[in-house]
């Protein structure tokens, strides 16, 4: 397995087979070839940061219909400055205080069941969370989380936003919400940071009424772990623009890119934005940048099969093991086909967290998805697997439990 030369071990950290998914503190998701040339490549040369972002946000709203667009240093990144935008607007005097939001518009309506670690980033741009609505319908107590008087009478005049998180099973939808805000010339900002693939989500949002749409770059795009885009109003993107460039410019000398199109620089610029230490290099912009060209040019259905296929053969091999019960999981779209695999701990002698801890000790080390280990269950997630990976992670199971099973019948073929 290739695995055995990886650069880790220069550094001696033993590295990672990930048959959890797509899962920031084990890397992410591995960049595409194309994209790491395109690193490569942009490292031979200086280029203006603010026109690389220009083309990025010509393509970005080629692909999303938004107006224009941005590549930021991560999702979450993607949403502190979502919030600094929708706090300052066009206020450079407000751009140069925040977070400090004495004397402006500074809440964050968002549903109760919307919170997520994530919304941290919002509050570091200077935003006070207001959460509504109950937790009923995900308690099973009631029939939903959210009605929509309780959004609109959240929504007055220190409301600087909205905010929502993109799940198949999220409420109220977003048209709903959007329609709500709008009336209150409020914007909706969309955390959508993980619901690629399909890439028909890229415009869906936006046609569904955000404002701002954010996506992560280093998940299923395959782009560099340390980006994110995100799509939306012209106005918003070049708040954004101007609380995360550098702007440490001579006026005089100055051409303000064209993502700057509408900003009024008649008196001076603003002072480095609270965005500034989110920084995003030439590089990961041209790795992003054509990972994403890739990632919408991909047979989506080829790519599926693919996953697909080693998840069937890992659930037709765990299936034959004494005590393990799995079963394959392709309900959500944008996760991709996971085999679930339900542990007795009295027939394989461990449970689901002592199988999973076991399998992380070996070298390589593996991942396994850890959502359902409450359940005694463990999750294998075959998009971030490799198809030389496959049997390396059967082995370690069926080693772990010390299982009766005829690796001679096994072997991955794809
Ligand atoms: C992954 C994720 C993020 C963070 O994305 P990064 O690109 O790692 O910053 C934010 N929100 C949700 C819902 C996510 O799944």
């Amino acid at each position: 397995m290739s695995d055995r030369k990886s650069i880790y071990y220069d550094f001696g950290v033993s590295p990672v087979i990930n048959a959890a998914g797509t899962k920031t503190r084990i890397g992410g998701s591995l960049i595409r070839p194309e994209a790491v040339e395109a690193m490569r490549a942009a490292a031979e040369s200086f280029v203006v940061l603010s026109d690389l972002q220009s083309a990025a946000s010509r393509l970005i709203s080629e692909l999303t219909g938004a107006e224009a667009g941005y590549v930021t240093s991560g999702a979450g990144a993607g949403m502190m400055l979502a919030g600094a935008a929708v706090l300052a607007r066009d206020d450079f005097s407000v751009m140069s205080r925040l977070p400090d939001t004495t004397g402006i518009p500074d809440e964050m309506v968002m549903p109760r069941t919307h919170r997520t670690g994530y919304d941290h980033a919002f509050r570091a741009a200077g935003g006070e969370i207001v959460d509504i609505g109950t937790n009923d319908y995900h308690l099973g107590t009631g029939s939903t989380n959210v009605e929509p008087w309780e959004l609109e009478e959240a929504i007055t005049e220190e409301t600087a936003a909205v905010g929502y998180v993109e799940k198949p099973y999220t409420q109220p939808e977003l048209s709903v919400v959007a329609d709500i805000a709008h009336e209150h010339d409020t914007p909706v900002i969309v955390d959508a940071a993980a619901e690629l693939p399909p890439t028909t989500n890229f415009s869906r949002f936006i046609e569904q009424g955000a404002d701002l749409v954010v996506f992560s770059g280093g998940k299923a795009i395959r782009g560099p772990q340390t980006t994110g885009i995100v799509a939306g109003r012209q106005e918003l993107i070049e708040s954004m623009a101007l609380q995360n460039l550098d702007m440490h410019i001579a006026d005089e000398l100055w051409d303000p890119p064209e993502l700057l199109s509408d900003t009024d620089l008649s008196s001076g610029v603003p002072r480095q934005g609270i965005g500034r230490p989110l920084k995003v290099g030439k590089e990961e912009l041209a790795g992003l940048l054509r990972a994403l060209e890739l990632f919408v040019e991909e047979d989506q259905e080829k790519q599926r099969q693919r996953w697909l296929r080693r998840a069937e053969y890992l659930d037709d091999q765990l299936s034959d093991i004494d005590g393990l019960d799995p079963h394959i999981d392709c309900t959500e779209e944008s996760i991709a086909p996971e085999v679930v695999v339900a542990i007795d701990a009295d027939v394989v002698g461990s449970t689901a967290t002592e199988l999973a801890r076991t399998l992380r000790d070996g070298d390589p080390r593996v991942f396994v998805g850890s959502d359902r280990l409450h359940c005694e269950e463990i999750v294998l997630n075959t998009m971030c697997l490799e198809d030389d990976q496959v049997d390396y992670v059967l082995d370690r199971i069926v080693t772990a439990i010390d299982a009766d099973y005829d690796a001679t019948t096994a072997g991955f073929a794809v």
